[in-house]
């Protein structure tokens, strides 16, 4: 491993074998966005030990292993996510979760006095592997922590996905805070909309502790605006994603039934990436995305027209009152 990778154990001997066993000729690596930056590194120490074989980066966005792209010719290997157990997927494919190197106890060590009560404890590839010495570290601290298997979508106990938040949702009941081990805002996120608890962000990457308070009540004010804008559009595009881990189809059809009933008109839109030029080629004013439940919570201020999730869109169709917000999940 280089200095450039450091932070992070991209497994390269893992790869090596997978690759060397299988006899692949070809291999496709796919980063999120957060890590692409070690990509071409990676790539480097791959073909320094892989002879004959050609080693290709994805450019493609990819945000999840509900994302993996078509290789028939080899073995795509998947970076930075754990596989969400209930989906299949055609071909060779290996997850690299790439772990952290950072030690997270100093900074849970810091968090202590933030703690109180029953704790849930939550994380990302980044750090699940660390998650059961973290809990025996609080509970020699005088903290109760929980930890919950999650769903079918879920891989690992304590693993939280920006769709899915099932492992925390699962023990609401039985604890008092979320304490969530990781980087950014984005699973805290889907935290703090899809349960009353407080949460408590321990982020050992730059060794921080935070709450999202002002950032969950900035995002309702957000969704408020948006569904009160979408309230009033006659003709909706329902967004169906053609990614087998987003798709939705069921729903979609349904939410078009409902639209219908309600008087409005409303067709369903096939596509794998979502982008303003896409939906604006269309004469929908308003879209309901059933594809990936951030596309509405976190990129809809690059959309020209209000784009709302399915929970929202029962606001709407008065099944649900505001104050019952749900956060969409994928489950
Ligand atoms: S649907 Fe969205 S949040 Fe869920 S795994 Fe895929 S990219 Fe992540």
């Amino acid at each position: 491993m280089t200095s450039d990778t450091a932070p992070f154990d991209f497994e390269i001997p893992r790869i090596v074998a997978a690759v060397k066993n299988a006899g692949h000729t070809s291999v496709l690596l796919q980063f999120p966005e957060g890590l692409k930056r070690n990509a071409i590194d990676v790539a480097f120490q791959l073909e320094g030990q892989l002879e004959d074989v050609d080693v290709q980066i994805s450019g493609e966005p990819c945000f999840g292993a509900c994302d993996l792209p078509h290789h028939p010719e080899g073995l795509v290997v998947n970076f930075g996510h754990y596989p969400i157990p209930n989906l299949t997927h055609e071909g060779d494919v290996i997850f690299i979760p790439a772990r952290s190197n950072t030690d997270p106890i100093p900074i849970v060590r810091k968090a202590l006095p933030e703690l109180k009560g029953t704790v849930g404890v939550v994380s990302t590839p980044q750090y699940i592997h660390r998650v059961s010495e973290i809990v025996d570290f609080l509970s020699n601290n005088n903290i109760i922590p929980f930890v919950s298997k999650g769903d079918d979508r879920i891989f690992k106990k304590g693993q939280v996905l920006g769709c899915n938040i099932s492992a925390a949702r699962s023990i609401s009941k039985d604890i008092d805070m979320i304490l969530f081990i990781g980087a950014g805002n984005f699973h805290p996120l889907a935290l703090a909309l899809g349960t009353d608890k407080d949460i408590i962000i321990v982020d050992p990457d730059i060794a921080e502790i935070r709450r999202i308070n002002d950032l969950k009540d900035r995002v309702l004010r957000q969704r408020h605006a948006v569904i009160s804008q979408a309230k009033d559009a006659e003709i909706f595009g329902v967004i169906l994603s053609t990614k087998p881990g987003q798709r939705r189809q069921i729903l979609a059809r349904d939410i078009v039934k409902d639209l219908r009933k309600a008087g409005k008109k409303a067709f369903v839109v096939e596509m794998e990436n979502t982008s303003p030029q896409i939906l604006d080629s269309f004469s929908a004013t308003a879209w309901v995305s059933t594809a990936c439940p951030r596309l509405a919570i976190d990129d809809h201020l690059a959309y020209n027209r209000p784009i709302i999730t399915p929970p929202e869109l029962d606001i709407i169709l008065g099944k649900r009152e505001w104050e019952d917000y749900v956060f969409d999940e994928i489950v």
